[in-house]
């Protein structure tokens, strides 16, 4: 088994780049798709509040028998939860229901639905922070203006920004504002949902080339990238496809040829449509 390579943020805090997430997965398959991703070798787990999944995951992390320092757990602020004392106790919640007493990333999930709540958050999480809650926070779903708003207001910056990315939509403009102010990018619907995406002639030609699937191939363009990145699934065998990323290389014209593919084509909600 390959360890994923680690991304370190601004605050010395480490994260598996690649990791297994959970969104639309009911708890109780959470716990066992969790499971099956633990014993393949993933050691970072994306869930959030929203996805009411945190308690499945908790389950499936008790009982891998792993330590708990070894895994990396994300959870989310869910849209409802904004504002300063509302935040706080929703990350308590959240703690309780992943039945471990610290997070390793805590994110704002949406800078919604109301636009100007999100900075009274964002000091919630930098108490959580301060307490030893949570070893890093961040934010999902933030623009340059929200980063920017963020920056003009409060005194810390987030460690990553987790947002809608894959070779449809690949993101130029906000990840070179991420590299230059040291912000880890993490991409969402990293295959595309699964959708048209995995069967685009040019990835499927690449994938033929190398004797992978399309799916590796686009994993493996996020990883040399740089990004961290989360693929879901609920199936074994593309659970270890997935985690198997690792274990090739694509060549800077492979890379350069997906890069191509971008064409801002998004699946999910435009943060700007927030609210
Ligand atoms: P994804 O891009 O990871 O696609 C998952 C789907 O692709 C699966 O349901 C399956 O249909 C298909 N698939 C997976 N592996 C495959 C393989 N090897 N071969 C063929 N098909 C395969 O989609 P996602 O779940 O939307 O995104 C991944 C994670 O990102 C989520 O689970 C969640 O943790 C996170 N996320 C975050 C936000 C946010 O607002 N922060 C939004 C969406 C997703």
């Amino acid at each position: 088994m390959t360890n994923s390579p680690l991304l370190t943020f601004h605050n010395g805090v480490s994260i598996p780049q690649l990791g297994f997430g959970v969104w639309q997965v009911a708890d109780d398959a959470a716990e066992a798709a969790v499971s099956e991703a633990l014993r393949v070798g993933y050691r970072h787990i994306d869930t959030a509040a929203l996805y009411q999944n945190e308690a499945g995951v908790g389950r499936a992390v008790a009982a891998s028998g792993i330590p708990r320092a070894d895994i990396f757990i994300t959870t989310k602020l869910g849209n409802p939860d904004h504002g300063y004392d509302a935040a706080l106790r929703a990350f308590d919640t959240s703690l309780e229901k992943l039945d471990t007493d610290y997070v390793d990333l805590y994110l704002i999930h949406w800078p919604q639905p109301k636009r100007d709540e999100y900075v009274p958050s964002w000091r919630a999480l930098e108490k959580i922070l301060a307490d030893g809650r949570a070893r890093a926070i961040g934010v999902s779903n933030f623009t340059i203006e929200f980063l920017e708003r963020l920056a003009a207001e409060t005194d810390s910056k987030p460690v990553i920004n987790q947002i809608e990315t894959h070779p449809y939509l690949a993101q130029v403009h906000v990840r070179s504002y991420l590299a230059d102010h040291d912000i880890v990018h993490e991409s969402w619907s990293p295959l595309g949902q699964g959708g048209e995406l995995l069967t685009d002639p040019a990835l499927v030609a690449i994938a033929q080339a190398h004797d992978h699937s399309v799916a590796q191939v686009v994993l493996r363009w996020h990883l040399q990238r740089g990004s961290v990145v989360i693929p879901k699934s609920v199936t074994p065998s593309r659970i270890a496809e997935n985690y198997a990323a690792l274990e090739f290389e694509l060549s800077t014209a492979e890379m350069a040829a997906i890069d191509g593919l971008d064409k801002g084509k998004r699946l999910g909600t435009h943060p700007d449509d927030a609210g």
